[in-house]
């Protein structure tokens, strides 16, 4: 039989936090805020530093790599360790430093800070570049979300977030300003064609036509969603709305594996099932998320040498 062509294509990984492979296995079985709050954010502050976060991402690039994926998104802390360990492997990457301002005000200035630093840093480099990487709209609050997507507009940059990951944090959104969580980011401005919206299980058709409205990019990250019993993102609508989508597999501690291809197969059958229609999601739909729509999410041209036009040709020409 000939190999399938994701085997032959470079796989992007959209949306990452390599370092967490350290932390695979870690809370099992719980919720997100108590997964996070109860489990991962106290194990981040025990163990990481720039070292760890150097060492760990090597491992996961390792990782990426064994399963094709050629090119990651991430959003972490110490992120100009993952530059490190990217440089080291040469593989490509857009870095994020994870902005959070729950801490206070001087944590996020200096996280802030750092972005600018990795901004500037990289903005010449082949194949390492950074992006702005405000945690959530839950944990950054309005006048930050403003401020730190003006930083993006300046580098021209992409802007990556995760948005509507629960029912508990889209419920709250509507408690707090009577918006969605997509219509909140809309209201305060921060939503355009650089803007990397990650997850969006819960959205409102309206949500959807904001989305495909400003251009905005969306990455899917069905295992990590399903692990953590958050639901399922409703792709078939954001695609038949034209909106590009890719695939991530968010860290480790709530992915298990690496693996693009698993993520695909996955966001498929999902919405073949759920919607008892086996039209949904095809094939050749399937390959462009897992390549060439991970690139537009990155806004890379090229990837291992092959460039956008190329990809896309081989798959219209394998289906
Ligand atoms: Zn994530």
């Amino acid at each position: 039989m000939e190999e399938a062509i994701e085997e032959k294509l470079p796989l992007i990984n959209a949306h990452a936090h390599a370092a967490m492979v350290a932390f695979r296995g870690a809370g099992e079985d719980l919720p997100l805020d108590k997964w996070l709050k109860d489990v991962i954010w106290p194990l981040e502050a025990k163990m990481i530093n720039p070292d760890f976060v150097y060492e760990q991402t090597k491992i996961a690039i390792d990782e990426m790599r064994k399963n094709g994926i050629e090119a990651f998104m991430d959003m972490y802390f110490f992120e100009d360790s993952v530059a490190r360990a990217c440089e080291e492997k040469k593989m490509p990457v857009v870095l994020g430093e994870g902005l959070i301002d729950l801490k206070g005000e001087d944590v996020f200035n200096k996280d802030l800070e750092r972005t600018i630093m990795l901004l500037e840093k990289y903005k010449s480099h082949p194949f390492i570049k950074s992006s702005v990487a405000p945690h959530s709209p839950y944990t950054v609050n309005e006048s930050n979300l403003i401020k730190t997507k003006k930083i993006a507009r300046e580098y021209n940059c992409p802007y990556q977030i995760h948005v509507s990951e629960t029912k508990k944090e889209f419920e709250e959104s509507f408690d707090r300003y009577g918006l969605s969580p997509v219509e909140y980011l809309e209201r305060i401005g921060v939503l355009d064609d650089k803007t990397v919206l990650v997850h969006c299980v819960y959205l409102t058709d309206k949500d959807i036509s904001i989305i495909a409205k400003n251009n905005c990019k969306i990455v899917h990250c069905p295992v990590s969603n399903l692990k953590l019993g958050c639901g399922i993102a409703p792709i078939n609508k954001l695609i038949d709305a034209g909106v590009i989508v890719a695939l991530g597999t968010d860290g480790s501690a709530s992915c298990d594996n690496l693996d693009i291809k698993e993520a695909g197969r996955l966001s498929s059958l999902l919405q073949k099932g759920i919607n008892c229609d086996p039209t949904l999601i095809p094939k050749k739909e399937i390959i462009k998320m897992m390549t060439i729509n991970g690139m537009r999410a990155l806004q890379i041209e090229s990837v291992v040498g092959k460039t956008i036009k190329e990809i896309e040709e081989k798959i219209e020409k394998a289906y």
